[in-house]
């Protein structure tokens, strides 16, 4: 009995490998750590009064494989969503280097001063492969992790993007329900998480730098089309004459683009993170947008469709998830997988005899 509880447990999901008793131990360190168990509606009271510990470790529930923990976290969403909303969200991206932390410490820390409350989460796809999140690092912003009106947490750093993305989502629900009126969602500008971010703010931003020659900087097209503003940042030092020449570069380009649905025509502006310098105006450049979208209606039909968007990929995610837990699928698997390599075996017909398999 004992064993068939061990092998629920998240720390044993491969089959046939051996858990170290170093992983024993830390099975044992968290069910030791996880009693007395707090019940859900502490969680909500907790948040609701604004308990950054209670919100932290609600967000861990929320990040959490495990059934108990789950089942925990979808009430605690759920109880938070009535309180939830009462924000703007803003994605901001950029590639390593651009100055995305530097940019949040700024913006963040102006902000704050004007009495606002700041959540920074981040998206870090790649941070599942590494087991780190380069993202959301405390140590990258010092002022606001120090700062008692921001509330910085990493990328959830397990699963598969659609995972990951999806309790960023959620975490957006908890830290609005705890008062927190302004989020930050920070992704790196190079793939697919800038497009799960996307699907889940109210404005998107992208941080860009002048020069190098290469004036698209790896950046595709189709995240350029997706930002609601532009950010040229570095425009300090004898930088400034280069950010501008870009800011005309970049302007062309957008010429290009299709008009948004939102009715907004994205600007380009040039800010310095570090010297503060155009940091106001690119706060009211998104106020502008907020004005704008409001009464225009697109603000909140943007997150109307979301939250419809997060419903299917909620059901996109589970049913991949649970077909690929199914032992009779894991069993089957692997053989029909080496009689498509074979070609014994069209594709179509071995995904369809998996599925068939599942759906009895
Ligand atoms: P991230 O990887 O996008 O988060 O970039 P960082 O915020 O870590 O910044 C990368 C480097 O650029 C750091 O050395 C920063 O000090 C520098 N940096 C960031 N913003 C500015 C800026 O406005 N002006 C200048 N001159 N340097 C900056």
């Amino acid at each position: 009995m004992a064993e068939k509880k061990k092998d629920k447990s998240a720390l044993y999901v491969r089959k046939g490998v051996k858990p170290s008793s170093a992983g024993d131990d830390a099975v044992k360190r968290f069910q030791k750590a996880k009693r007395p168990k707090v019940p859900v509606s502490e969680y909500v009271k907790g948040i609701l009064a604004g308990d950054m510990g209670m919100l932290s470790q609600a967000i861990t529930l929320v990040e959490s494989s495990l059934p108990e923990h789950k089942e925990d976290a979808v009430k605690i969403v759920e109880q938070c969503l009535e309180h939830s909303g009462n924000s703007i969200r803003i994605g901001i991206t950029g590639v390593p280097g651009a100055g995305k932390s530097t940019f949040i410490e700024s913006l963040g820390s102006y902000l704050t001063k004007q009495g606002r409350k700041l959540a920074v989460l981040a998206i870090d796809a790649s941070s599942h492969k590494t087991g780190g999140s380069i993202l959301g690092d405390k140590t990258r912003m010092e002022n606001l992790a120090a700062d008692p009106n921001a509330y910085i947490r990493p990328s959830p750093s397990a699963g598969s993007l659609g995972g990951v993305a999806r309790k960023t989502r959620e975490t957006i629900i908890l830290c609005e329900a705890a008062g927190y009126d302004t989020v930050f969602v920070e992704t790196v500008g190079v793939g697919q998480s800038e497009i799960a971010a996307h699907s889940m703010v109210d404005f998107f931003l992208l941080l860009m730098i002048a020069g190098a020659g290469d004036e698209l900087q790896g950046i595709k097209r189709g995240i350029m089309e997706m930002a609601d503003a532009l950010i040229i940042n570095k425009a300090d030092g004898t930088n400034m004459r280069r950010a501008e020449r870009a800011k005309s570069i970049y302007e062309n380009t957008l010429n290009l683009f299709p008009p948004k649905e939102s009715g907004w025509t994205p600007k380009i502006l040039t800010c310095s993170a570090i010297k503060g310098y155009g940091i106001e105006r690119v706060w009211n450049n998104i106020m502008e947008y907020k004005d704008n979208t409001t009464e225009n209606n697109y603000f909140a039909d943007n997150r109307s469709s979301q939250a419809i968007y997060w419903m299917y990929e909620t059901i996109n995610e589970d049913l991949r998830n649970n077909f690929y837990k199914d032992p009779a699928i894991c069993e089957k698997l692997s053989s029909l997988e080496q009689k498509v390599k074979e070609g014994k075996i069209s594709p179509f017909k071995a995904a369809g005899e998996l599925l068939d398999q599942y759906i009895k």
